[in-house]
C-alpha cells in the first residue's frame, strides 16, 4: 500500500447509475397505493412496453434476472436436458452457469479478438449430434457477428440465443439488439447500464417463445391461470420495474456520460505503448457501459496484473473482466474433454490483457485523469 493512495474514496467498476429519485419514489408510492407489488403489475407492463418500443421487437417478458432468462429461453426453444449448448469461453460466468444449472452442457468456443464475441467458425467446429443450441454473447455491448452465427444455426437447424446482458441500447447493422436469433436476454442488474436493482428481460419476435416464457416465469400459468407447463418463479417485482423505468428515462444521458469518459481516458492514455482502449463496432450505437483497456505486456513492458494491483493500492478497483476464461473456471476446468474440446487461444490471450476501469456517472474528468496518471507512472516503472 502506498503511503497516500491517490483516491481516499474508492472508485469501482459498475457503480450503479441512479435516475431521478423523486420520480422513482412517486412510482413506488403508486405501487404501494395500489397494493399491487408483483404478479405482472402495471409498472412491469409499462416496462415491457417501453422495451418493445426501444428494441422494435414484438415481445418483451420482464424477468427477475438475466440468468433465469437464459434458462427460460433455452427451455422455451426446446433445448433438452443433457444437450450441449455452444457458448464463448470469453464471457461472464453467468452465461455457462445458467446453462449448467438447467442441466445443459456448456461447450466453449473461441472468440475473435476484435469483437471479443463468438467466432462463427469455432462455433461450427463444435456442432455435433449432442448439440441443442448456440448462445452468443454481446460482450461489452459490442454485437456478435449475428448474420454469420445465424447462418451456422440455420445450417444445423439449431436455436440461436443471445446473452445481451451488456447490450441494452446497442445496435447491429443499425437495428437495436433484441430482435435477433430466437431470443435475446438483457440484464438490468444494479451494475449494468440500465438497472432495476435486480432484473432482466427476454425479448423475441417469436410468438410461441414469448408465450412459453411468459407462462414459465409464473410457475407455468397461462394468462387465464390454467397450468399449461412446468415453470419457475422468474417474475419481476413492481419496485424493480419502477427503478428500471426511471433508469431508462436517462439512458441517452448515460451514453453521453460514458462516451465523454471514454474520450478522457483516450486522451489520458494516448501514446502509451502497448495500451489500447477497446472500441465499439464502427457505425453502431453502443451503450459504452464498460471501459476496457488492453495492456500488451510485450509492448508496454508491464503485465496487466501489475497495473491492476497498483490501481488497487490507490483505491481504484479495476476488474480483470474476464479472467480467467470460463473454461478455466470451476467446474468446467475439470472436464476439458466435455467443455473445452478445441483450443481457445484468443480467449486466453484476451483474458490476460483486459482491464475494466471505472466509468458511468460515478466518475468525472478529475478521477479519470488520476487513473490515467497512475497507469502512466506504473508503465514508466
Ligand atoms: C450480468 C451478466 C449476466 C447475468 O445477469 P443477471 O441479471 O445478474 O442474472 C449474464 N451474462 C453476462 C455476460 C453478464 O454480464
Amino acid at each position: 500500500m502506498p503511503r497516500t493512495p491517490m483516491f481516499s474514496e474508492p472508485l469501482h467498476v459498475g457503480r450503479p447509475n441512479v435516475g431521478d429519485r423523486q420520480r422513482l419514489l412517486e412510482r413506488i408510492n403508486g405501487a404501494l397505493d395500489r397494493l399491487w407489488l408483483s404478479n405482472n403489475g402495471p409498472l412491469v407492463a409499462e416496462l415491457e412496453e417501453r422495451v418493445t418500443t426501444l428494441t422494435g421487437a414484438r415481445h418483451c417478458v420482464a424477468l427477475s434476472n438475466a440468468t433465469t432468462g437464459i434458462q427460460l429461453a433455452a427451455r422455451a426453444c426446446g433445448i433438452r436436458q443433457g444437450q450441449e449448448v455452444v457458448v464463448p469461453a470469453f464471457t461472464w460466468i453467468a452465461s455457462p452457469h445458467a446453462l449448467e444449472w438447467a442441466g445443459l452442457v456448456p461447450v466453449f468456443c473461441d472468440v475473435d479478438e476484435e469483437t471479443a464475441t463468438a467466432d462463427p467458425q469455432s462455433v461450427e467446429e463444435l456442432i455435433g449430434p449432442r448439440t441443442g443450441g448456440i448462445l452468443g454473447v454481446h460482450v461489452y455491448g459490442r454485437p456478435c457477428r449475428v448474420t454469420e452465427l445465424a447462418k451456422v444455426a440455420d445450417r444445423h437447424g439449431l436455436p440461436l440465443l443471445f446473452d445481451a446482458a451488456h447490450a441494452f441500447g446497442s445496435t447491429y447493422q443499425q437495428q437495436p439488439l433484441g430482435g435477433f436469433g430466437s431470443a435475446e436476454i438483457f440484464s438490468f442488474h444494479a451494475t449494468k447500464y440500465i438497472n432495476s436493482f435486480e432484473g432482466g428481460a427476454l425479448v423475441t419476435n417469436d410468438d410461441e417463445v414469448a408465450a412459453k416464457v411468459r407462462a414459465m416465469r409464473n410457475l407455468g400459468l397461462s394468462p387465464d391461470r390454467d397450468i399449461v407447463s412446468a415453470g419457475t418463479n422468474g417474475r419481476m417485482s413492481e419496485i424493480s420495474a419502477a427503478m428500471g423505468l426511471v433508469s431508462m428515462d436517462i439512458m441517452d444521458d448515460l451514453i453521453e456520460v460514458n462516451m465523454r469518459n471514454e474520450l478522457w481516458y483516450r486522451e489520458g492514455l494516448a501514446g502509451l505503448p502497448g495500451v489500447t482502449v477497446r472500441s465499439q463496432a464502427p457505425k453502431e450505437r453502443a451503450n459504452h457501459q464498460y471501459l476496457v483497456l488492453e495492456i500488451d505486456a510485450a509492448a508496454s513492458g508491464v503485465h496487466r496484473d501489475t497495473v491492476h494491483e497498483t490501481l488497487y493500492a490507490h483505491n481504484v478497483f479495476s476488474r480483470r473482466y474476464f479472467y480467467p476464461g470460463c473454461h478455466q473456471s470451476e467446474p468446467y476446468v475439470h472436464a476439458p474433454a466435455v467443455h473445452a474440446p478445441v483450443p481457445l487461444p484468443h480467449t486466453e490471450a484476451l483474458s490476460t490483457r483486459v482491464l475494466a476501469l471505472p466509468t458511468g456517472s460515478a466518475v468525472g474528468e478529475a478521477e479519470i485523469a488520476g487513473v490515467c496518471d497512475l497507469i502512466r507512472t506504473t508503465l514508466a516503472g
